[in-house]
């Protein structure tokens, strides 16, 4: 198990710390590489994604990502980004399957703008298509056509990038309550008649995988509604980048959220959801959560190490139940700890 680990810019340093920590404490015998990713590897190298983290990544079986990006570099121009380097990394490994789980563990229920009784015990997971769909397709562009200025765009999938997509979905779903969403929007779009076509042909492969379809204006609407009768959710590119972040938002809190990126070999890149957090950078209050969790998923998805994931998970959801809270998730009554106390929580209850 080789991980390459690219802690980043802003807080990552911070967090990546704490995750290693877990991840060492398991002793699962992981062989750790690190790199630079981002700004750092702007002001060492010149280059947001260096030729030497990208020998890293490519020899890794998984890579582990803090964050990237920050003020100091946002006046660059836009090949020496930070931001570049982070979607130079996603497609160079190919990563086509983004995982997104938004689960509000029921002592942070009150951290999300719905009623706790809606979204206590939310526990989903959104599989987005990456490199497909209408942010890809060709022809595109803003032309001028009969005097007048003309945007166009693409929208397609071959049936062969809804199968893969869908294959990781159902086995997913397997991991989990067996019930799968797909959602398109066939009443208006061919691409996505062909969506629905190809899933349900996949589902006699899973009989154990209730397979259920929705209309992405109605997926919308139902996840503010009664979002915790989805267990797992399947769409393309344009659909998952909405859904994805609406679903994260019900929680309410972005240092608690993890993601998976995977490509066809389940090798994967890991990162939280969240940002680099400039405001807060090297104050040492980040909470570390989701990126300990990203290791989880790392264990799980990678790895196939239930168990341990499982370990880890279950050591996150006994921190909160003892009252241990960074400062985005901080409530009175309850127990304020900075990043490395909050390491040492999860350590102990591990
Ligand atoms: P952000 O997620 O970094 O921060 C938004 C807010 O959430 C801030 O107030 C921040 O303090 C807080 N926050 C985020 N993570 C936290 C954590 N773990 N613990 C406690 N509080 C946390 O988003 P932003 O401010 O829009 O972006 C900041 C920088 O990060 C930008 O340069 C942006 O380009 C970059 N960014 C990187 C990624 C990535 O690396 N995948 C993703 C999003 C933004």
């Amino acid at each position: 198990m080789k991980i390459c680990v690219l802690p980043g810019d802003g807080i990552g340093p911070e967090i990546m710390a704490e995750a290693v920590r877990v991840l060492d404490a398991l002793a699962l015998g992981c062989e750790l590489e690190r790199g630079l990713l981002g700004g750092g590897a702007v002001d060492a190298t010149g280059d947001p994604y260096p030729e030497a983290t990208r020998k890293l990544a490519r020899a890794a079986d998984a890579v582990l990502l803090g964050a990237v990006g920050g003020p100091k570099w946002d006046a660059l121009p836009r090949e020496q980004r930070p931001e570049r380097g982070l979607l130079g990394i996603r497609k160079e490994l190919g990563l086509f399957a983004n995982l997104r789980p938004a689960i509000l563990y029921p002592e942070l229920a009150n951290a999300s703008t719905l009623k706790p009784e809606v979204v206590a015990g939310l526990d989903i997971l959104i599989v987005r298509e990456l490199t497909g769909d209408i942010y890809f397709g060709q022809p595109r562009g803003i032309e001028v056509r009969d005097g007048e200025r003309y945007g166009f765009n693409t929208m397609h999938y071959t049936e062969s990038e809804i199968r893969r997509i869908g294959r990781v979905a159902f086995e997913a779903a397997r991991r989990r309550n067996r019930r799968l969403c797909s959602v398109d929007k066939m009443n208006v779009l061919e691409t996505t008649q062909l969506w629905r076509d190809v899933m349900t042909e996949l589902a006699p492969e899973y009989p154990d995988v209730e397979l259920s379809h929705m209309l992405v204006d109605n997926a919308a609407m139902q996840l503010v509604r009664a979002p915790k009768q989805f267990d797992v959710i399947v769409t393309g590119n344009m659909f998952g980048d909405i859904l994805s972040d609406e679903a994260s938002m019900l929680t309410g809190s972005i240092g608690m959220l993890p993601s998976a990126s995977l490509d066809e070999r389940n090798k994967g890149l890991y990162e939280p959801c969240h940002g680099s957090a400039p405001d807060i950078a090297g104050k040492g209050v980040a909470n570390p959560l989701a990126t300990i969790l990203s290791v989880a998923m790392m264990l799980r998805y990678s790895f196939g190490l239930e168990e341990a994931a499982q370990r880890v998970e279950a050591a996150v959801k006994r921190v909160l139940a003892q009252g241990y809270r960074t400062g985005d998730i901080h409530e009175p009554g309850t127990r304020r700890v900075g990043t490395r106390e909050m390491g040492d929580a999860v350590l102990a209850a591990l």
